[in-house]
């Protein structure tokens, strides 16, 4: 019996629990991993704690405060998952919570990012639609100007604004002065609370036109709206596309996916609208761990491409995008 998304987020995060028990011995890179060393472009290493349910169901919720010893067996997963994969370097989602001290919400990511070793972390900044007044802009400039974060993030649907509300304006412009990319979270949600239609890739459409000098990425390519995201990337130069959270679950699940023909139908559906979008090179693999476990997700990703084009999407374009 199939799991819905929503049963196997559970499992995925119950999954990413046992996995620091289960895996025994040394993390080996395997073949592919070999030949490169891998960006993934889309990983959560802390709880985003995004409104609607989410807290409670995220497997990162256990390494919240209540847990002392956690993080630091956090990081050692998160080594594990990564060294497997042959992930050298990982962009790290923000918690969506800002402060005067931390105007991005990327403490806990650079806390975790010093306790990981091996795997470089690049903390992500969130940009928060309720929080454009001009003192509080000014010290999101400060965080760009040390370069403390390789992008900006808003979630749409889980926060009910549009990409092109004015409240936004402002961190698209910053970004765009900086030479960091906007990334957004476009289609499916697992929030209750969240409404899809605010994250509607389409909608992308009109920012990348109004914001020519910032580049823009589409998590999860619109998912399931792929044909409108791959319209809006052969458009607009200036907007990208990761490619995680297709599927989720753990290792187990995704096993019995292979054997379902669901990795290979759905690696075909999206191989359409990558090839709609004219633009293979704009495509970045993201795992969206710990939704899914990294090795698993990289070779579902790579069915989606021929090998030449391997390079760039598991490292070459976010390496240039996000300037690593
Ligand atoms: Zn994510």
């Amino acid at each position: 019996m199939r799991l819905s998304r929503r049963e196997a987020l559970r499992a995925a995060g119950g999954a990413a629990l046992a996995g620091m028990c289960l895996q025994s011995g040394p993390a080996r890179a395997d073949d592919a991993a070999d030949e490169m060393t891998l960006v993934d472009a889309h990983v959560h290493i802390i709880n985003s704690r995004l409104p609607g349910g989410l807290g409670k169901e995220t497997p990162l919720a256990p390494f919240d405060k209540d847990q002392p010893e956690a993080p630091l067996r956090l990081a050692r997963t998160v080594e594990d998952q990564m060294r497997r994969a042959g992930v050298t370097e990982a962009l790290c989602m923000p918690r969506v919570e800002v402060s005067d001290d931390d105007p991005l919400g990327i403490r806990h990511n650079l806390a975790m990012a010093k306790l990981v070793e091996g795997v470089k972390l690049h903390p992500i900044g969130l940009a928060h639609p309720e929080r454009f007044d001009r003192d509080h802009l000014k010290r999101v400039e400060e965080v760009l100007e040390r370069g403390d974060v390789k992008a900006l993030k808003a979630y749409l649907g889980y926060l009910h604004y549009d990409p092109y509300c004015p409240a936004y304006r402002p961190y698209f412009k910053l970004a765009g002065k900086h030479n960091i990319p906007v990334i957004f979270h476009t289609g499916d949600t697992y929030s209750r609370t969240a409404k899809v239609k605010f994250a509607h890739p389409l909608k992308i459409d009109e920012v990348a036109v109004d914001f020519p000098d910032t580049k823009f990425v589409l998590a999860h390519f619109g998912n399931p709206w792929i044909m409108d995201a791959a319209e809006v990337l052969y458009k607009n130069a200036n907007v990208f596309a990761d490619l995680s959270a297709f599927l989720i679950g753990d290792a187990a699940a995704f096993a019995a996916m292979e054997q379902e023909g669901v990795l290979a139908r759905v690696a075909e559906r999206v191989k359409e609208a990558i090839a709609f979008s004219e633009a293979p090179h704009k495509f970045l693999f993201g795992s969206d761990w710990p939704l899914a476990p990294v090795t698993a997700y990289r070779d579902f990703v790579k069915r989606m491409f021929p090998p030449q084009h391997h390079g760039a999407v598991f490292g070459g374009t976010a390496r240039e995008l996000f300037r690593l």
